[in-house]
C-alpha cells in the first residue's frame, strides 16, 4: 500500500570558520535571501531556521547555528557542534589562511562532533574571483581526501547557496 504521508525531519547544522569569511551572510542569504554589505559581527552565537521541500513528499527543517566569536570563545565552540548532524566549515577563497583555519574545524569537528556528522567544506566570496588565493581544485582535493562534501558559494550573489543546502539535507537520514 502506498504511503501518502508526508515526511518531516528536522536536522540540526552549525557554522565554523575563521570571523569574517562570511558565515552569517550565508546564513542571511539562505534564510532570507538577502546581503548586506556592511554588516557587522554577530557577537555570540545566533540561532535561525529554515525549511526546504526536498521533493513532493519530504520537507526537511535546518536548525542552524551561527556560531560567532568562535575566535574569543573557542572553548565554548563544541556545546554547538555536540549533537550536530551537520556542520557547514567556511573559508574565504580570497583569504589563504581562512583555509587553514578550516582545517583546524574540520580536526575538531572529526575528534569530537557526532561520528556520523556530515560536514561540508564551502569556500565563500566567489563573486571576488580576481582577489582569489586559493584554487578551486586545492581546496576539492582535500575535501576529497578528508571526506567531506564541497563547495564554492557567494552569499552576495546568492550562487551555489541552495544547491549547498540542499546538498546536505540529501545526505541526511530520512526514515521511510
Ligand atoms: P562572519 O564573521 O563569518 O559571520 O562573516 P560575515 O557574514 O559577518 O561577513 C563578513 C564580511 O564579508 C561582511 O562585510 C560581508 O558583507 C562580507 N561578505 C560575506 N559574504 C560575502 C560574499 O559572498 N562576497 C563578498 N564580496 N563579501 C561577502
Amino acid at each position: 500500500i502506498a504511503s501518502d504521508e508526508h515526511k518531516f525531519v528536522q536536522f540540526k547544522l552549525v557554522l565554523l570558520g575563521e570571523s569574517a569569511v562570511g558565515k552569517s551572510s550565508i546564513v542571511q542569504r539562505f534564510v532570507k535571501d538577502s546581503f548586506n554589505d556592511f554588516k557587522e559581527s554577530t557577537i555570540g552565537a545566533a540561532f535561525l531556521t529554515q525549511t526546504i521541500d526536498l521533493d513532493s513528499d519530504t520537507t526537511v527543517k535546518f536548525e542552524i547555528w551561527d556560531t560567532a566569536g568562535q575566535e574569543r570563545y573557542r572553548s565554548l565552540a563544541s556545546i554547538y557542534y555536540r549533537n550536530a548532524q551537520s556542520a557547514l566549515v567556511v573559508y574565504d577563497i580570497t583569504q589563504k589562511a581562512s583555509l587553514d583555519k578550516a582545517k583546524y574545524w574540520i580536526k575538531e569537528l572529526q575528534k569530537q562532533a557526532s561520528n556520523n556528522i556530515v560536514i561540508a567544506l564551502v569556500g565563500n566570496k566567489t563573486d571576488l574571483e580576481e582577489e582569489r588565493q586559493i584554487p578551486t581544485e586545492e581546496a576539492q582535493a582535500f575535501a576529497n581526501e578528508a571526506g567531506l562534501l564541497f563547495f564554492e558559494v557567494s552569499a552576495k550573489s546568492g550562487k551555489g547557496i541552495k544547491e549547498c543546502f540542499r546538498e546536505i539535507a540529501l545526505k541526511m537520514p530520512i526514515e521511510e
